[in-house]
């Protein structure tokens, strides 16, 4: 029942959601036959730790020669200091055939940079308040529990402690 609910999303996901970089690692999907399960997990989870040479993602993000879009970011003030734009600035510099190693050390740029502008990227990352509007694609913020138990903890150890004052 849950590989079923993780399939359809995966299948309907994928639908909404291009890939034009073509990120190899990204496109992996589950195939499950229920038999094998624990073998075909395995699997899946082999085939993202598989190193990828030559991913076509390099003409997304312009090898040797930054594309206009990735330049945006690796100049943009605050968007240059990301880690993964200083991954993506050190890689274009190198200059060197894009692996799919590559492409999990500029994994939020990378997001960034494929979104189309007709789609609104949910996000939980921090990293993407600045990339989206240098972008300037849509974006919405949402927090993770652990994200909204940190600001519940931090509220309630600034919120003033109750006084006591003399009955009457
Ligand atoms: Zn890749």
């Amino acid at each position: 029942m849950a590989v079923e609910t993780l399939k359809t999303f995966d299948r309907v996901f994928k639908s909404l959601v291009p890939n034009p970089a073509g990120c190899k690692i990204g496109s992996n999907r589950l195939r499950v036959n229920y038999n094998r399960f624990p073998e075909d997990l395995e699997e899946f989870l082999i085939a993202f730790r598989e190193d990828v040479n030559e991913c076509s993602i390099d003409a997304l993000v312009g090898i040797g020669q930054p594309t206009q879009r990735a330049r945006v970011l690796i100049e943009g003030d605050k968007t240059g200091k990301l880690d993964s734009v200083k991954n993506l600035a050190e890689l274009i510099e190198a200059n060197a055939a894009f692996s799919c190693k590559s492409c999990r050390e500029i994994g939020d740029a990378a997001i960034a940079l494929e979104r189309p502008a007709d789609v609104r990227l949910l996000h939980l990352d921090e990293s993407f308040l600045q990339l989206c509007p240098a972008l300037e694609r849509e974006r919405l913020h949402i927090f993770s529990v652990s994200a909204i138990t940190r600001q519940q903890r931090a509220k309630q150890a600034q919120a003033p402690q109750p006084r006591t004052t003399p009955e009457g």
